[in-house]
């Protein structure tokens, strides 16, 4: 399945997107070939814990191939997944820098790093059925999510309904710290580890730790 992601084409925008930073480059990686193609998701396909994110920024996953890996969010993340001991390095720079995850997969509802950031509602629901797959085959060892953000707390509900769960109505309202309980999932909000959720103090590593920890004892992972 990820090798298929990572050959889609479906949405006009976000290949040409993709494709042109890729070939123009920020100053600071003009020596990196990038990626520029889809992201696919990152680590085991039986993993008890599954992250969601938004989409692959434009300089950090669409330039490294891997999920959250060469940007600010993804340090803010794997910091905090190597703290609570889900992650072998708290580094993430490239897709050969060893890093290694522990039951847990990262993911995202958008697999293709959009314009600032915002994919289009089109663009969602075109993805949409890579994350009914992906969580179709996660479903039989999966045990826990968190879910990182509204958009992808917006985005995952139709996903797990069509990849078979029965999901509360009227939908859960997002909020960081908000639990949901799903036949033999449980569904945790999280704010997103964007910048401007680190940077000003809303979102704190210790915040984050607590619902790592809380979602991988969920897992059966602690
Ligand atoms: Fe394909 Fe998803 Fe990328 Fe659209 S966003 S081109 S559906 S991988």
């Amino acid at each position: 399945m990820d090798a298929r992601v990572a050959g889609c084409r479906v949405c006009p925008r976000l290949v040409e997107w993709r494709e042109e930073v890729a070939r123009v480059k920020r100053a600071a990686f003009a020596g990196w070939e990038y990626w520029g193609r889809p992201v696919p998701g990152f680590g085991a396909g039986d993993a008890p814990l599954v992250i969601v994110g938004l989409a692959p920024a434009a300089h950090g996953g669409n330039r490294t191939g891997r999920m959250f890996t060469g940007d600010r969010s993804g340090d803010v993340l794997y910091q905090a997944l190597y703290d609570v001991g889900l992650a072998s390095q708290a580094e993430a720079v490239s897709a050969d820098d060893g890093l290694e995850l522990y039951g847990v997969r990262i993911t995202a509802p958008v697999h293709c790093a959009p314009p600032d950031n915002k994919p289009t509602p089109a663009e969602r629901d075109a993805c949409r059925h890579w994350l009914v797959e992906e969580l179709t085959l996660l479903r039989p060892g999966l045990r826990a999510m968190v879910v990182l953000g509204a958009y992808g707390w917006q985005a995952v509900w139709p996903a797990l309904a069509a990849a078979g769960w029965e999901i509360p109505r009227p939908r859960p309202a997002f909020g960081h710290g908000v639990r949901v309980e799903l036949d033999g999932v449980q569904v945790f909000g999280c704010f997103h580890v964007s910048q401007r959720n680190t940077f000003t103090g809303k979102l704190t590593p210790e915040m984050l730790r607590e619902v790592l920890e809380t979602a991988a004892r969920a897992a059966g992972l602690k």
